[in-house]
């Protein structure tokens, strides 16, 4: 299974993938997290993204493009996998039509997760993550059941990420709208792009994404 999440900054993809990934037994592949791993490890790559992600704006199309279509080669990629923010562009959407051409793969749908912007900034602000295994967690939405200890490996280190703060989440969310959203129009005129709604509860929104997966 192969497809794609879409949705702005805050939509809920990262937590959905997560699930997904369990259920359907395929891989989460978030250009953002391989990008904050180019970043962490010092690459030339990360050193290029660094900045331009701080501030909100897009890392340029080719960067991007080179990146997944050498992740997607992998052997862990075999069984499928979850597109989480990419593509994020309708260059990044045509190039990775011809990456599956050109690697005998098949896009099985897109999803849009549609959500009210107002809604954002306060998800994205309240959002942290386990250091040692990266589960997400909300301040107000999704707390760790017992205080300061992952549900998921029992770790007690949690981060935030440098650009989750009101300002660059705005910048992010003007980027989706401008550069983002016109895709759900290219993946629409060929029938594979379906929704939902990402304003529901986090249990909701899963139930209707395995509903429309099967
Ligand atoms: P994205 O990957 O689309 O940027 P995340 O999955 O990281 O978004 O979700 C952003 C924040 O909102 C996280 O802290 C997450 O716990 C929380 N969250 C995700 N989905 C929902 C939801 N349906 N309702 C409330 N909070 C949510
Ligand atoms: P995300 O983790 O998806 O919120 O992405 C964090 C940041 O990484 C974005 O604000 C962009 O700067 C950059 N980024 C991630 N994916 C892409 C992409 N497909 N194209 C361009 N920039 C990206």
């Amino acid at each position: 299974m192969k497809i794609i999440l879409i949705g702005p900054p805050g939509a809920g993809k990262g937590t959905q993938a997560k699930r997904l990934e369990e259920k359907y037994k395929i891989v989460q592949l978030s250009t953002g997290d391989m990008l904050r791993a180019e970043v962490a490890a010092g690459s030339e790559l990360g050193t290029q993204a660094k900045a331009i992600m701080e501030k909100g704006g897009l890392v340029p199309d080719d960067l991007i493009i080179g990146m997944i279509s050498g992740r997607i080669d992998q052997a862990d990629c075999a069984n499928g996998f979850i597109l989480d923010g990419f593509p994020r562009t309708v260059p990044q959407a045509e190039a990775l039509d011809d990456m599956f051409q050109a690697k005998g793969m098949e896009l099985d749908g897109v999803i849009e997760v549609v959500v009210d912007d107002d809604a954002m900034v306060a998800r994205i602000t309240g959002r942290f993550t386990c250091a040692k295994c990266g589960a997400g967690y909300h301040d107000t939405f999704q707390r760790p059941r017992q205080e300061g200890v992952c549900d998921n490996c029992g770790g007690s280190e949690f981060t935030r990420r440098a650009d989750d703060n009101e300002q660059t989440v705005r910048e992010r969310l003007k980027a989706y709208h401008d550069q983002t959203a016109p895709i759900t129009g290219y993946y629409g005129q060929r029938g594979l792009l379906k929704t939902v709604d990402g304003m529901a509860s986090i249990d909701e929104v899963t139930k209707q994404l395995t509903d429309i997966l099967g």
